[in-house]
């Protein structure tokens, strides 16, 4: 099938890709000049120009490339005119009242509209992008105001997790579908059949609306069981109970799920903004005060918790940092990938240097990203270095905060840190080290969330 996507970000580049390789032919456009001539330089063969780093993407992309699957470009009009199916994969990030922005959805469905003025070809737009409830029907009438010829929109909200990208769209638990026309009913259970074994039922047909807000409960979900594990990580420190053996008990219960691992709050483009999107639209459609207020102290609780390091600094270090060099691993949202899109490391480091520390920092994937992120922000940088190597940010420290739980950082050479460190001291928001290791086997302090202090 000849396809196209809006947006060349995360979820336009990794599913675009994807598709291209069950042998579709995909084009992806964007308004964004850089991003396009840094994808097809990649392509072409310039290695460090992907603007995104995903497990396995690289492959995909230049196979697909190679075999003439794949194209990025600028000219939304010729990719809009060659597609049979058209996926808007554009952001919709936050507004100033916390509602969905749609300008660029709305932007991308009047681009596909004036194409369709000109074609009278059917034509098939899906929304991938997280959009409010009601948005499918919006386009259909944007859309609607210019085209010669049939087409359909359905929705089809996107659930891959940044890290994992690549496995969640080659191996989807579920395709979520929105829509109530056949011809799109059909089209879409084509596309997605290779991703499936045959008899397997691997899509969830619905409403528009529906599928609009299945992916807001999703998101809703996952954050809140985000938010009461860091809670209960919290509480477990403060009777000195370990989460770690909590976890192994809740975990094993099917109902609850595996996703209860404490840390510094959920970072990342999607929660934050949709759980804030869907308080407005809980308040947009009447709801009460008591039924919304959960949502609004989701966010402020893990907006709290990026600062849950703070009592233990000051616990060891006393209310100033000035003198202190402290070492930070990780910068990115989450292992694996280089979004620093609301990550921790925005709050954290930001706290430190207020505080008074020098800072050094090190991420295996993130670090321009992040620099670019807090270049933007009103903090003071003088303070703040980048280290290369992760070692090489240690160089000195008087205590080392793990803030992002690459695998990289998880089992750290001791005898190098005691050689670099000017004092033993580990801060592990990740819950990364062995604990046991931590007591038996090493002569460093050790703070973590969830577990009782090892301080020496
Ligand atoms: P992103 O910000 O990485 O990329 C969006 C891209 O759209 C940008 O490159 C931008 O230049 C482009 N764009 C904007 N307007 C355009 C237009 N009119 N025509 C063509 N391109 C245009 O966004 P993302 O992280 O890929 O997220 C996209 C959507 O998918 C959002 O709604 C998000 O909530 C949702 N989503 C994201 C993830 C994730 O993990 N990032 C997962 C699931 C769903």
């Amino acid at each position: 099938m000849k396809l196209a996507f809006a947006g060349a970000g995360f979820v336009g580049i990794v599913y675009g890709a994807m598709m291209a390789k069950k042998g579709n032919s995909v084009t992806i456009y964007d308004i964004d000049e850089n991003k396009i001539s840094a994808l097809n330089d990649f392509c072409e063969g310039k290695k460090n120009s992907l603007p995104i780093h995903e497990e396995g993407l690289p492959t995909i992309l230049e196979q697909a490339y190679k075999e003439g699957l794949l194209r990025f470009t600028t000219d939304s009009k010729q990719a809009i005119s060659d597609a049979e199916v058209i996926f808007l994969t554009v952001g919709t990030p936050s507004d100033a009242q916390g509602r969905a922005d749609v300008r660029y959805v709305n932007a991308a469905a009047h681009t596909i509209g004036k194409v369709m003025k000109e074609d009278a070809k059917y034509k098939l737009i899906v929304t991938k992008s997280t959009v409010p409830v009601g948005t499918a029907k919006r386009l259909e009438e944007i859309i609607g105001t210019y085209a010669v010829g049939k087409f359909d929109v359905a929705s089809n909200p996107e659930t891959l997790a940044e890290g994992k990208a690549v496995k969640d769209a080659e191996e989807p638990q579920r395709i979520i579908v929105g829509t109530e026309s056949e011809r799109a009913r059909r089209i879409l259970s084509d596309l997605y059949a290779p991703f499936f074994f045959p008899g397997e039922k691997g899509i969830c047909f619905m409403s528009p609306e529906s599928a609009e807000l299945t992916k807001y409960a999703c998101n809703t979900y996952l954050a809140s069981q985000v938010v009461l594990t860091n809670m209960f990580a919290n509480l477990a420190k403060r009777y000195g109970a370990n989460w770690r053996e909590i976890l192994e008990a809740i975990g094993a219960d099917p109902r609850i799920g595996k996703f209860v691992h404490p840390g510094l709050g959920f970072g990342g483009s999607c929660f934050k903004k949709d759980v804030s999107a869907l308080c407005q639209m809980m308040k947009d459609t009447g709801a009460v005060r008591e039924d919304y207020e959960v949502l609004e102290r989701i966010i402020a609780q893990n907006e709290a918790q990026k600062h849950a390091l703070n009592p233990l600094l000051k616990q060891v270090y006393g209310e100033s940092l000035d003198g202190q060099t402290l070492a930070v691993w990780g910068l990115a949202f989450k292992k694996d990938t280089n979004d620093v899109r609301d990550a921790a490391s925005l709050r954290v480091i930001p706290d430190l240097l207020q505080m008074g520390a020098h800072v050094r920092a090190h991420d295996p994937k993130a670090a321009k990203e992040f620099l670019k992120e807090i270049g933007a922000m009103d903090v003071d940088m003088a303070n703040l270095e980048i280290c290369k190597e992760k070692y090489a940010a240690t160089e000195g420290a008087d205590g080392l905060l793990i803030i992002t739980e690459w695998i990289t950082y998880r089992q750290p050479d001791f005898a190098e840190l005691r050689e670099k460190m000017r004092r033993r001291i580990i801060f592990d928001a990740k819950d990364l080290m062995n604990y046991q290791k931590m007591q038996e086997e090493t002569d460093f302090s050790y703070y973590a969330i969830g577990r009782p202090d090892i301080v020496r």
